[in-house]
């Protein structure tokens, strides 16, 4: 089967699922609050940060033509397009979680989708929340996420100047370098795109993160290694600020979860993040971060069970001082099992 016929296929079982999931959304009004602070890297500094997820009607790529692979995070997000007000409501509760908390702090508005797409969050919500962040002396760093078709030289200007000192740092899903693998993923871009929005933030003078994901479906445990390495040293090459390893998770409705309950998928091991980092850590300029979701959960990145609480601390506590010494003598029985593991793997195919 060639790249293309796959990614068909992964298309049309990943809109079958959606269309049941996407029934079990909640409407704006009944929408939980969601945010917290948590230490993270600042600007090259030791701080915190604020990470706010509004409940916005999600990501259009998930609405619209399946969406990626991995993802489902569109069934957190509202039932129908939320009011203006609700959504300022949300920030406003949220931002109050910073009042005893000591500068640097980043602050993070999340949408599980799309900051710059006004379908998402309109350009009065965006632009009142970037003015309000412009005021506010503890804010260092301002960071969204977004797909590059949003990514306009106008509206990055429009949001550059609303911040006025504070950094504006555009985070962006690209998951490998690879267009092969961006495929499988169903990502719906190619490098290319991604390399047209960095030119124009670049230009702009934003911040750029990159997303890496850790262990696409289909792809074996050393595949996965290789791939993360390969496109670490590519966005390098490019100069991209901040570069965040995502190991993926097995979330409800998703391709990767059909995989998974067949026995056919299993997220990545936490000796591979270890490993991706020790490997390039030295020959990266950008900022690189791994702070895993569901570690040590059958559904999440993992290793026997006995360790996987250390190496998660470790792996967090990395990201936060950049110090891969913490990363360097971990030690489990298991260690061995991952090696043997991924050159199985290999032997076996
Ligand atoms: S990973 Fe990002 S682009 Fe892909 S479906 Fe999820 S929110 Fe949308
Ligand atoms: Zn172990």
């Amino acid at each position: 089967m060639n790249a293309s016929d796959l990614s068909r296929l992964i298309l049309s079982y990943s809109l079958k699922l959606r269309e049941d999931y996407l029934k079990s959304r909640k409407p704006p009004e009944r929408m939980p609050h969601k945010s917290w602070v948590e230490p993270d890297r600042v600007l090259g500094k030791e701080g915190h940060a604020l990470v706010i997820i509004l409940p916005t009607v999600g990501c259009h790529w998930a609405l619209t033509s399946g969406g990626c692979s991995m993802c489902g995070y569109v069934y957190d997000g509202s039932q129908s397009t939320p009011s203006s007000s609700l959504l300022l409501d949300h920030f406003k509760l949220a931002y109050e979680k910073l009042a005893a908390i000591p500068p640097p702090i980043s602050v993070k508005i999340f949408t599980s989708g799309s900051f710059f797409d006004e379908k998402e969050v309109p350009k009065q919500v965006r632009d009142e929340i970037l003015h309000f962040l412009s005021r506010e002396t503890k804010v260092e760093e301002v960071i969204v996420e977004s797909r590059p078709e949003f990514i306009r030289e106008d509206i990055i200007s429009d949001a550059i100047n609303a911040l006025k000192e504070k950094r504006l740092t555009v985070a962006i899903g690209l998951e490998s370098t690879s267009d092969r693998v961006r495929s499988i993923i169903n990502k719906g871009f190619s490098l290319n795109d991604f390399k047209a929005s960095l030119e124009i933030l670049r230009r702009l003078e934003a911040g750029v993160k990159v997303y890496l994901l850790v262990k696409p479906p289909l792809l074996r445990e050393a595949e996965a290694i290789f791939d993360v390495k390969r496109s670490i040293k590519h966005l390098s090459e490019m100069n991209v600020d901040a570069i965040s390893l995502n190991p993926c998770t097995v979330h409800k409705g998703t391709f990767v979860e059909l995989l998974w309950k067949k026995g056919c998928y299993r997220p990545p091991w936490l000796w591979s993040l270890v490993k991706i980092i020790l490997d390039v850590q030295g020959e990266v300029d950008a900022t690189l971060t791994c702070t895993p979701t569901a570690s040590g959960l059958p559904r999440g990145p993992h290793n026997c069970g006995l360790c996987d609480r250390k190496i998660d601390a470790a792996l967090k506590k990395f990201s936060v001082t950049q110090d891969a010494k913490q990363l360097e003598h971990l030690n489990c029985k298991c260690k061995l099992e991952w090696k043997l593991h991924c050159q199985e793997e290999l032997v076996s195919h």
